[in-house]
C-alpha cells in the first residue's frame, strides 16, 4: 500500500497524499508499478485499493483507482522466510479475511467464490506447517499463493463488517491490520451466521478437509467453520503469542470501542456486509471481541 501510495506522489507530484483520497479521483494512468510483496497477506499486488493511515487524525484514508493496480507482481516466497512469526501469523488471518468475507459478502460471485475457497485451503492447510517451520519454502509458496488468490478474490466481490472494525481499530488504537483481521473474524462470522449459514458451511470443506466435513452434519458445518477458526486463532497464539482477545493486545481501551463503533459505521466495507449493522450490533460484536 505504502508503493502505491509512493506511486501517486512521484506520478502525481506534490507531497500531500491525502489529496488523492477516495474512489475515482486518479484522473491519469501513473507511472508503471511492479511490486515485490515482502508479506503474504494483503494481495495488494492484485488490487486497485490502497489504505493509508493518517496518524495525527487516527483515520484510515482510502484509495480506490484502477490505475492503483500493479502492472506486475514477483511473488517470490523467498521474501517472506525471515519474517517474525507474528507478522507470519497475522498477515495470513488477513488473506483467511479476505477469502472468508469475500465468499460470504454481498457480492459473492462464481469467480470470487473460486478464489476464496482455494486461498482457505492453501492457509488451513499450511499456515501452522510454516509456524513450525518458517523456513518451510513450499508452505510459504502456498502462503504466498493464498494471499494472491484471496486479493483476487475480494477484488471481485468485496469484503465486510470484519474490515469496517480493523480499519477503526487500526486507526485508532495502531493496531496492525493483519491482527485485527484475526480477533473479529469469529465473532463477525458469528453475528453473520443466519445469514451465511450456507456458505460458510460450505467453507468447512475448505478450512478442515473432505473428512471433517463428512463427518459434521450439514446443519452444524457453519458453527463448525466458525468453531475452526477459533481453533486457528489459539494455535497462534500459542506459537507467537498472537493476542486472542482486544483486551489482550495491551494497545485498546474498553472506553475506545464506542468510538470504534462509531468509525466503523462511517467505513466502505460495512455495505457490502450480508447482514445490515446497527450501531448496537456493532457494539455487541466490540464487546464480544474484548475478551
Ligand atoms: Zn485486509
Amino acid at each position: 500500500e505504502t508503493g502505491k501510495a509512493v506511486n501517486i506522489l512521484v506520478s502525481e507530484g506534490g507531497d500531500d497524499i491525502a489529496k488523492y483520497s477516495g474512489a475515482g479521483v486518479l484522473k491519469h494512468p501513473l507511472k508503471p508499478f511492479f511490486v515485490v510483496p515482502t508479506t503474504a497477506g494483503t494481495g495488494s499486488e492484485v488490487t486497485s485499493v490502497a489504505v493509508i493511515t493518517d496518524e495525527k487524525k487516527g483515520l484510515k484514508l482510502p484509495f480506490t483507482s484502477s490505475f492503483l493496480l500493479p502492472n506486475a507482481a514477483i511473488i517470490d516466497p523467498r521474501m517472506t522466510l525471515t519474517l517474525p512469526p507474528h507478522i507470519t501469523a497475522a498477515t495470513a488471518m488477513d488473506a483467511m479475511t479476505h477469502a472468508t468475507e469475500a465468499f460470504t459478502c454481498m457480492a459473492k460471485n462464481p469467480l470470487s467464490d473460486a478464489y476464496a475457497t482455494a486461498a482457505i485451503k492453501k492457509i488451513s492447510r499450511n499456515l501452522l506447517k510454516v509456524m513450525d517451520n518458517p523456513k518451510d519454502e513450499t508452505g510459504r509458496l502456498e502462503l504466498a499463493q493464498a494471499s494472491t488468490m484471496a486479493g483476487i478474490a475480494f477484488s471481485n466481490s468485496m469484503v465486510g463488517l470484519v474490515h469496517s472494525l480493523g480499519h477503526a481499530t487500526g486507526a485508532i488504537c495502531h493496531l496492525p491490520h493483519g491482527l485485527c483481521m484475526s480477533l473479529y473474524l469469529p465473532y463477525v462470522l458469528e453475528f453473520n451466521l443466519e445469514s451465511i449459514r450456507e456458505p460458510l458451511g460450505e467453507l468447512l470443506l475448505y478450512i478442515e478437509g473432505p473428512e471433517v466435513y463428512s463427518a459434521t452434519p450439514a446443519a452444524r458445518r457453519a458453527e463448525a467453520s466458525i468453531s475452526a477458526l477459533r481453533q486457528l486463532r489459539d494455535a497462534l497464539h500459542k506459537r507467537c503469542e498472537l493476542p486472542r482477545t482486544l483486551k489482550e493486545t495491551g494497545k485498546v481501551l474498553e472506553s475506545q470501542l464506542e468510538l470504534i463503533a462509531d468509525v466503523a459505521l462511517d467505513d466502505g466495507s460495512i455495505m457490502f456486509n450480508p447482514r445490515e449493522v446497527s450501531r448496537e450490533d456493532a457494539m455487541a460484536v466490540l464487546k464480544r471481541a474484548w475478551a
